[in-house]
């Protein structure tokens, strides 16, 4: 997910890279996404580089339904711009113009002119995470009565969610 940009920051603007990569892995307290796989399309701009990345992969995660495990499949697409940390010819680093300027930190291309998409890709996969997950479209999920697991057997109280007698007879006993 690295990508040495020192040839493409000497080239003119206009001038275009790519880049690939695959099971790569993602992985920090609370998230782990794995097999990511992507295709980045750099540009050579007037004070970086843009890039536009397509990325999909998977992560762990719980079924919102049964409460089991749940692989979901993500992907992303994302646009960057990037800036040089070193001085290249064409390059006004540290100008005066962008002081006060916030660059993210992940945006920058570092000392030995690496290029990293790896934070920016994380939160991109964090903001299409879905917010209720299924381990698979049909889950059954877990009846609400009894809590039995309903994809590995069926209840009593399910699926029967009619009304019950009792009040089946209230109806009849309608107020004029
Ligand atoms: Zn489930
Ligand atoms: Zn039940």
């Amino acid at each position: 997910m690295q990508y040495n940009a020192a040839g493409l920051l000497k080239d003119s603007v206009g001038a275009r890279r790519s880049f690939a990569f695959e099971y790569e892995e993602i992985t920090t307290p609370d998230e782990n996404f794995r097999e990511i796989a992507g295709v980045v399309r750099l540009l050579r701009i007037d004070n970086g580089i843009l890039a536009q990345v397509e990325v999909r992969g998977r992560t762990q995660d719980q079924c919102s339904r049964c409460l089991g495990d749940a692989m979901v499949e993500i992907e992303a697409y994302l646009e960057e711009e990037y800036y040089p940390t070193n001085n290249f010819e064409g390059f006004t680093v540290g100008d005066e113009d962008n002081t006060g300027e916030f660059v993210d930190p992940a945006l920058l291309i570092d000392e030995d002119n690496i290029l990293s998409v790896r934070e920016p890709v994380r939160q991109a996969f964090l903001g299409v995470k879905p917010i209720a997950p299924l381990c698979r479209d049909d889950c059954k999920g877990i009846c609400p009565t009894c809590s039995t697991d309903l994809n590995e057997a069926p209840c009593e109280c399910s699926p029967q969610q009619e009304i019950p007698e009792w009040a089946k007879s209230l109806r009849s006993l309608e107020i004029n």
